[in-house]
C-alpha cells in the first residue's frame, strides 16, 4: 500500500501545483459585494426584505419546484420537513447511515426514531433493493400504515441524502415509498445543481432540504431551503417558518406554535448573487472532476467517483474510493496530503456509532461501515481550476 500512498500524494501535488488547497471554499466577485451593499445602504439587512422573495422565486425557477421556503439553515429545512410531512412523536423514520448528522438530529427534533438503513455502491445513497427485502421481512401493514414488526412503531417516512451531490436511485426509492405509503424526503444539502433524468433533486419526494452553508456549492454565508411541490403545503410552512404570525399591519397575532426560521434579507442577497452563477460553477466544478478522473484512471486500488447512470451530478466534492477499505491507509493518507497542505477529509463516522444513535434500530450495515474506511474527499473548490490548469 506504501506505493499507493506515495503515488496518489505525487498525483495530488503536482495536479495541485504544490499550492495550499482547503476542500471547499466559496467563490465570491463584485456581484456578492454589490447585492450585500445594497442591503446595508437601504436598511434591509434583517427578517423582511426583497431578496428573500427573489431567492425563494430564483430557487423555484432554477428547480423547477412548485413552492421553496428559505431558511436559516439545513438543520431547520430538514426539521421543517420531517414536521411537514407527518412524522410524529414516537414514529420511526427510515434513514441512511452514511450521511451529514443533520439528517438524523433533524428526526430527534421531531421525537421521532431514525432507522439506519443500507447504502448501495453506485450511488452511496440509500439502496432501493435491500430495502426492499428488508421492508418485506420487517414491515407489517395494519389499515394502510407501515409498522416496524419488532418494534411496534409507525414507519412514517424515508429520508434519503444525494452524497457529494450524486443523485440517489430516485425512482426506485420513490416507487418503494409509494407502494408503502411512507413520505419521501429528500436532504438535498449537497444536491443543488444535481439532475435525475432531467429532473432536478428536491422534485420526487413530499419535501427536501437544500442547504447553503459556506462549504456548500453556493452560500448564503449559512442558509437553507424547504422545497415542496404540494403548493398548499408550501405555504404552510411559510407560515410556521416565520413564526405563525397572522398577516396585520401592526397587531402580533400567531395561531400556531411557529418558528423563526426565515432567512434574513442580507444572506439572501448573497444567495441571489451566488444562484446566478451556478451554472458557471458546475461548469467548472465538472472540469476540476474530469481533471481527477484522468488522474487515477490508470489507478488499480482506487477511484474517482462518477456520476451516477442518467444524472447529472454538481461535483460538489471530488471523491477517492479505495478498492479496498483499510483504515491506516486513509490515515497515512489524510496526514501526508495535510501535511502538504491539501486539506482532504474522511467519511463521516456512520451515525449508528454515534453515542446519540447507537441504540436506534437498523439493518444490516456492512457496506456503510465499509466505506468509512474507504472513502477520501478531495479540495474541490472551483478556485482550483484557476490556478492548476
Ligand atoms: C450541510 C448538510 C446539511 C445541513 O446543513 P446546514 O446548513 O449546515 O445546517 C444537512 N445534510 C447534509 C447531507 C449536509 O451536507
Amino acid at each position: 500500500m506504501d506505493d499507493f500512498i506515495n503515488n496518489t500524494l505525487l498525483k495530488l501535488t503536482s495536479f495541485l501545483k504544490g499550492k495550499e488547497f482547503p476542500l471547499h471554499v466559496p467563490s465570491f466577485n463584485q456581484k456578492e459585494q454589490d447585492l450585500v451593499l445594497d442591503c446595508i445602504k437601504t436598511g434591509w439587512v434583517s427578517s423582511v426584505g426583497s431578496y428573500v422573495d427573489q431567492l425563494e422565486r430564483d430557487l423555484e425557477t432554477y428547480t423547477g419546484i412548485k413552492k421553496c421556503v428559505v431558511v436559516m439553515n439545513g438543520t431547520a429545512a430538514l426539521h421543517i420537513c420531517y414536521m411537514s410531512s407527518g412524522v410524529k412523536e414516537n414514529d420511526e423514520v427510515l434513514c441512511p447511515s452514511l450521511t451529514f448528522v443533520a439528517t438524523a438530529n433533524a428526526i430527534r427534533y421531531c421525537d421521532a426514531i431514525p432507522h439506519f438503513v443500507e447504502i448501495e455502491k453506485d450511488t452511496l445513497g440509500v439502496c432501493p433493493i435491500k430495502l426492499r427485502k428488508y421492508l418485506s421481512e420487517i414491515g407489517r401493514i395494519k389499515n394502510g400504515v407501515l409498522f416496524n414488526k419488532n418494534t411496534d412503531r409507525r414507519i412514517s417516512a424515508l429520508a434519503i441524502t444525494h452524497i457529494f451531490g450524486h443523485p440517489a436511485k430516485l425512482e426506485e426509492l420513490k416507487q418503494l415509498c409509494d407502494e408503502y405509503s411512507i413520505a419521501l424526503i429528500e436532504d438535498a444539502a449537497e444536491g443543488l445543481g444535481s439532475f435525475y433524468r432531467g429532473i432536478h433533486v428536491g422534485n420526487f419526494g413530499k419535501c427536501a432540504a437544500l442547504s447553503f452553508n459556506g462549504n456548500k456549492i453556493i452560500t448564503t454565508g449559512g442558509g437553507g431551503a424547504v422545497l415542496t411541490n404540494d403548493e398548499e403545503l408550501g405555504i404552510k410552512i411559510k407560515h410556521l417558518t416565520t413564526t405563525a404570525k397572522v398577516g396585520h399591519s401592526w397587531l402580533y397575532v400567531y395561531d400556531q406554535l411557529g418558528y423563526n426560521y426565515r432567512m434574513p434579507n442580507i444572506n439572501a442577497a448573497l444567495g441571489c448573487a451566488q444562484l446566478s452563477k451556478i451554472e458557471d460553477f458546475i461548469l467548472t466544478k465538472r472540469k476540476i472532476a474530469d481533471c481527477y478522473l484522468e488522474l487515477f484512471r490508470e489507478e488499480t486500488d482506487a477511484f474517482i467517483m462518477k456520476e451516477p447512470e442518467f444524472c447529472r451530478s454538481n461535483y460538489w466534492l471530488n471523491t477517492l474510493v479505495l478498492n479496498n477499505e483499510d483504515q491506516d491507509t486513509i490515515k497515512c493518507l489524510l496526514e501526508k496530503t495535510h501535511s502538504h497542505k491539501i486539506f482532504t477529509r474522511p467519511l463521516w463516522r456512520p451515525l449508528h456509532l454515534l453515542t446519540h444513535f447507537k441504540d436506534c434500530p437498523r439493518m444490516s450495515l456492512e457496506l456503510t461501515e465499509k466505506m468509512e474506511h474507504s472513502l477520501l474527499n478531495l479540495p474541490s473548490s472551483v478556485e482550483i481550476l484557476d490556478e492548476t490548469c
